[in-house]
């Protein structure tokens, strides 16, 4: 699945406790923050993940959902996919 365009891509600071981070592709939610995550932050015990999906780990790839096995929903540095907003940075 290709990066998104920059203009698909919305510039927040934070992402507030309650954003859910989404499938792209399938549109499934994965991961529910539980706190609030500043920009260049760690999802690593931010997170809770939805039902029957795997527990959040760290780590530095793009992420694949774990549900449709297609989408990918996070790329490196730090571009995430949710539900609310879309695409973020
Ligand atoms: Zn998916």
């Amino acid at each position: 699945m290709p990066r998104p365009a920059p203009a698909d891509i919305t510039f927040l600071s934070s992402l507030h406790s309650g954003t859910i981070l989404s499938c792209p592709d399938c549109g499934m939610g994965l991961y529910m923050l539980t706190k609030k995550v500043q920009r260049g932050g760690r999802f690593a015990g931010s997170v809770k993940s939805l039902a029957g999906v795997p527990e959040y780990a760290g780590g530095g790839m793009p992420r694949r959902c774990p549900l449709c096995k297609r989408g990918e929903w996070w790329y490196p540095p730090g571009t995430v996919h949710t539900l609310q907003h879309g695409w973020v940075e």
